[in-house]
Order: structure tokens, then sequence, then C-alpha cells
């Protein structure tokens, strides 16, 4: 039997997801939030909250001071063995994010909208919605806001190359107290062929590792979940002190695959009206910005100005571009020159006389 259940129905309680629902919500619109996981948990993800995802988190009511974000000042990048810090020009968090997902999804139950916890779609046809349990559901608008996840009969259809997908990593790590001293306030991106970790503070005295690397690296190396730590430590150099002695609080390692790096909605095949995709599923931007994070929520709001003033899935498209599309080509630049080793060695020499231009570059890759 189809249900028809809210004006909104979205899919995945992520921060895009929670994001589109706190605002839709908020404005007194019916709104029915599915995720599939029934507890929070940890996600692939650096967790280096920028500017505009504070600002959009703050402006949505969660308090990031109060779920022990830690505040992030300086960004240092490490290539062999040269390295540049500078100061961030702006104000940068690290958070958990099986904190942070809960909270927002909170916020948004707060506001009215209906979060429903461990439900799971597994397929979207004709306005409907096929959930696990053998239901389906329908509402007038449909978000998908399932991050990196495909939901069957939706799946991107791909305007990328097969380079730009990545495999991406990640774990939570209790470094040596003199480990964790020197990496201090700060993100570190320590860069090796194909491919680049983040380590950072992430409040409660815990270091995030994550990774993005190239699969045909990864494979040439055979690399798996289980060793990829022990190689970081003992071919990347500037890695070879943080890392030894570091426990993993993981079980095991976090890992995904295919991610479409540089993926943005406004290039790809028209959706169905009734289709909105929001967060990861609109725009995929490199992780070395960290803003991953600022552009789910920043899509939200979008999306959420769009849905509740009756615009086209068109003026969506625009709005997005408009909003996002210099970001997302001056990151894909940014990401090319540090990827390439030429052109990696011209930019640690540049950071080494000049290390602002590193709070010029965070600044051009992320929106004002
Ligand atoms: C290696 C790596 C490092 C990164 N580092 C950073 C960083 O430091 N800073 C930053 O800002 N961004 C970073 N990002 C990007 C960031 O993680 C994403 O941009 C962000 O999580 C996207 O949010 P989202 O809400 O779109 O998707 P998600 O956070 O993935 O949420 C999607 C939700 O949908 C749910 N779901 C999926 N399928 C279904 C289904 N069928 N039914 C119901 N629910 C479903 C999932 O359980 C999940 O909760 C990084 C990404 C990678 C890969």
């Amino acid at each position: 039997m189809v249900d028809r259940t809210a004006e909104v129905l979205v899919i995945g309680g992520g921060l895009a997801g929670a994001a589109t629902a706190a605002h839709l919500a908020r404005a007194g619109r019916s709104v029915v939030v599915l995720e599939r996981d029934a507890e929070p948990t940890h996600k692939v993800c650096g967790e280096f909250l920028g500017r505009a995802a504070c600002r959009e988190l703050e402006g949505l009511g969660v308090d990031l001071e109060s779920l022990g974000a830690r505040w992030i000042e300086h960004c240092t990048l490490f290539s062999g063995d040269r390295s540049a810090q500078a100061p961030l020009p702006f104000r940068a968090a690290g958070l958990s994010r099986r904190t942070l997902d809960p909270a927002l999804r909170d916020h948004a139950a707060w506001a009215g909208a209906d979060i429903r916890l461990g439900v799971r779609s597994t397929a979207v046809r004709g306005g409907q919605v096929d959930l696990a349990n053998g239901e389906s559901l329908s509402a007038n608008a449909i978000v998908i806001a399932t991050g990196k996840h495909e939901v069957r009969g939706l799946t991107r259809r791909s305007v990328l190359k097969r380079k730009d997908a990545k495999i991406g990593i990640k774990e939570h790590l209790s470094l040596t107290p003199s480990a964790m001293a020197d990496l201090g306030n700060s993100v570190e991106l320590h860069f090796f062929e194909g491919g680049y970790a983040g380590l950072m503070p992430t409040g409660d005295g815990v270091a995030n590792l994550s990774i993005a690397m190239d699969p045909a690296v990864w494979r040439a190396r055979e690399l798996t979940p289980a060793t990829y730590r022990d190689w970081l430590q003992r071919y990347v150099p500037s890695l070879q002190d943080r890392l030894t002695g570091a426990r993993s609080l993981f079980p095991k390692p976090l890992t995904v695959s295919a991610v479409p790096y540089g993926y943005r909605l406004w290039s790809a095949p028209d959706d169905e009206p009734s289709l909105w995709r929001v967060g990861e599923q609109a725009i995929v931007t490199p992780s070395l910005t960290g803003e991953g994070m600022s552009l789910a929520l920043g899509s939200a709001r979008c999306l959420g100005e769009c849905l509740l003033a009756g615009r086209s899935q068109t003026e969506y498209r625009q709005s997005l571009r408009r909003h996002f599309n210099r970001q997302i080509l001056a990151a894909r630049s940014f990401e090319a020159l540090l990827e390439g080793s030429m052109t990696r060695g011209g930019i640690m020499r540049l950071l080494a006389v000049l290390p602002s231009a590193l709070g010029v570059a965070a600044r051009l890759t992320r929106s004002a």
C-alpha cells in the first residue's frame, strides 16, 4: 500500500537531508526524513568545518562549542621534506560526524520534521519511495540526500572521467601526547604520489586521519584498510612521527570507493520534476578544501528556498551554479596543481617564501 505521508520526503538524514528538513519545517512545511542508520555512526569525512559550514550550522541553531568542537587555526601542507604553514583566514572547527549529524537531526525534529531512523529506501520510481520493510511512501517532492550512496533507479549519471573517482578512507586515532601537541590547532595535508592524507584534531583529544587516493595507485601498492597506515608511516616522511605509537579508535577504518569528485548537478541530465538532489547528490568538491559539509549545508539552504518559493528544478540548478560554481572550479584547479609532482614542488617552493598565499587559496576555494 502506498502511504502519502508528507509534502516533502527526504531520503537520507545526513547533514544535507537534516538541514533541508530543518529549513522546511521551520517554515511550517510537513517533512519526513528517512535515515537508514538506526544509531549515530561515523562517516568517511575529514571533519573539518570551514567558515560557511560553521555559519550555516550556527544559523540552524547548532552550538558547535557545546558539542565539543575543537577550533582550528592553522593549515599546514607537507610534501616530501618540504612544509608550509599559514594561519587560516577564517574560523574553522573539527567535530566528529557521529556527534554532529544527530545534533542537526535533533534540531530538524525540534523544528517539526518527522525523523525516522533505521528506515532504508530501496528504490524510487515514479514519485514513489520503496522501503526495505516492503512499504511504499509518496510525497509531492522527494529529496535525494543519500550522499555518496546511490538510490536504485536514480544513480547519478556521471559526467566525469574515471580518473576523478577516488577511494576515501578514515579513522579516528589516539596519537602520542607529543604528536598531539605537535599537531596543535592545525589541519595538516600530507601529499604523496597518488593522493593525500588529512590529519587534524576533532575534539576530545582525538585525531582524524582521512585519505583520498587514486584507486590505481592503491591497487598497485597492494594496499588494504589493514595495511595502509603502516604504508603511510613508512613512505610519507611527514607522517612518520605523527603516526608512531598511534592507536586506532575504530575496529577497522571506514572506506568508500568511487567518490565522483567534481560532480555538479547543473551539468548532469535532468531528473523527474518531483525529484530534488541535495548535498553530495548535487555537488562533490575535492576533499582537500574541507568544503564538502559547507556545500551540503549551503545546497540544503538553496533547496529549502526553492521549494518554499515554488521554484522549478531549472531555477534550483541555476541557484546552485550561481552560488558554488566558482568555488568548485577553484578547488578542482588547486587540487590538480597539488596532485602533479612538478606543480606541487613549485607550489611548495612558493609557499616557503610566501606562506600567506595559502590563505588566499583557502579563500578562493570556498564561497564568500
Ligand atoms: C576522504 C574524505 C574526506 C572528507 N573531508 C571533509 C572535510 O574535512 N570537511 C568537509 O566539509 N567535507 C569533507 N568531506 C566531504 C563530506 O564528508 C561530504 O561532503 C558530506 O558528508 C556530504 O553530506 P551529505 O549529507 O550529502 O551526505 P552524507 O553525510 O553521506 O549523508 C547521507 C545520509 O544518507 C543515508 N542514506 C544513504 N542511503 C540511504 C537510503 N537508501 N535510505 C535511507 N538513508 C540513506 C546515510 O546513512 C547518510 O546518513 C570528505 C569526504 C571524503 C570522501
